[in-house]
């Protein structure tokens, strides 16, 4: 590392309050921080009224958030209302940043977004992953994460926490890849090739993808599933706005659900998966092309120009789409599915036979299918967020840490 990615700050006050205080005051600390962060700027006097506790009890809160770098004053409230002035409080544009990175099968990308949801800087490296082994890997990615908290660092913000979105089965230690069968990686402790001194998170590429369309979405509803492909197909589950993550952490593994039971091996094992039918390299195959790197940009380009192989192929991977989110949708009852990842780029030759084929199998009114605004980045932007998340779920462990 050229610089540490984590500086020493000074403590946070009030460490030495009992439990039972300390937990209550960094409840109060979090819903400052989620007050301001959904609904500021706000006076300290509207925070109160929002959260049910007196203006000095807020105001102590607001001190430390202030003192810790988590929230700003951006000056006197406008002129002309009754009374002494407030100063209306925002969350900071220049404390902690969440840093979100992505490891895909053929590019590396790292974004830094800070606690006003602003992305302040990005790097992404188009690089071919498959079967290389998990060190010169991350040592890129560790290369571009230095390079955009350098960046991010220049403007006062600073890393509050890494989390990686990867394409495979997580532990739930949220550190070890289990399995990504597209890279090649088993049983691989990111946390031991990571840059050390930052908190890090690894999840599932899918999770993180329906964590942003949970967060970033318009209208997202809190019961939904999100169905995600770059060479894989991924999926997550979120019921009443959470992630379901399974006894081992494995939930949402929709491109291994069988399709056709007699159809093509699969990597995982198994025959005839969604994967073998609906998958990027899937569709090139049944296409007749070869698979290069854009290759979501040569299927849409090719289908835009009326290609008849093209387009049947992905009429037939909506319908196997269609097949394995039937099973989904009637056991889960989701209030709608929605497209993500590289699928959203397909999304109009994919959904005519997705949506009859749901329509054709599920019982009672069809299931709504939409198409993810994020796109390919939301998996990034989701892990991005999560930490954000963090950092306003729990304000008083970072203004400690930092
Ligand atoms: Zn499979």
């Amino acid at each position: 590392m050229s610089a540490p990615l984590h500086k020493a700050r000074p403590a946070g006050p009030g460490r030495a309050l009992p439990d039972t205080q300390q937990g209550m005051r960094r409840r109060n600390l979090s819903r400052v921080m989620h007050t301001v962060s959904a609904e500021g700027p706000l006076s300290r006097a509207a925070v109160a009224s929002r959260i049910g506790l007196t203006r000095a009890a807020v105001s102590t809160l607001v001190d430390e958030l202030i003192r810790s770098g988590l929230l700003e004053e951006l000056g006197p409230e406008r002129p002309g209302r009754v009374g002494r002035p407030g100063s209306a409080l925002a969350v900071s544009g220049r404390g902690p940043a969440g840093i979100g990175a992505e490891i895909g099968v053929d590019h590396l990308a790292v974004c830094a977004v800070d606690l006003r949801g602003r992305v302040r800087s990005r790097a992404v490296r188009h690089v071919a992953n498959r079967d290389r082994s998990p060190g010169p890997v991350l040592g890129e990615l560790t290369e571009l994460t230095e390079r955009v908290v350098a960046e991010v660092e220049a403007e006062g913000l600073w890393p509050a926490g890494l989390a990686v979105a990867v394409p495979g089965l997580v532990a739930r230690d949220a550190r070890t890849v289990v399995r990504a069968p597209n890279l090649g990686w088993l049983d691989t402790d990111l946390g031991d090739l990571l840059p050390a001194g930052l908190p890090l998170t690894v999840a599932n590429e899918a999770n993180f993808g329906a964590l942003a369309e949970l967060w970033l979405g318009e209208g997202t509803p809190r019961d939904f599933l999100h169905v995600s492909a770059e060479i894989g197909i991924g999926a997550a589950v979120v019921v009443d706005g959470r992630l379901l993550h399974g006894n081992r952490g494995f939930a949402g593994e929709l491109g291994h659900v069988p399709v056709r039971p007699d159809g093509p091996e699969c990597a995982c094992g198994g025959r005839g998966c969604l994967e073998q039918y609906a998958g990027e390299e899937a569709v090139l195959r049944a296409a007749g092309l070869e698979p290069g790197e854009d290759r979501v940009g040569l299927l849409a380009g090719r289908a835009e120009q009326g290609d008849p192989d093209v387009r049947r192929a992905l009429e037939d991977a909506g319908t196997a789409l269609g097949i394995a989110l039937t099973g989904a949708v009637n056991l889960l009852d989701p209030e709608s599915v929605v497209l993500g990842g590289a699928l959203s780029g397909l999304a109009p030759w994919l959904l005519p036979s997705l949506r009859s084929e749901l329509a054709r199998r599920t019982a009672g009114p069809a299931c709504p299918v939409s198409v993810s605004p994020l796109g390919p980045e939301g998996p990034l932007l989701g892990a991005a967020h999560s930490v954000v998340r963090g950092v306003l779920d729990d304000p008083a462990a970072v203004a400690e840490r930092a």
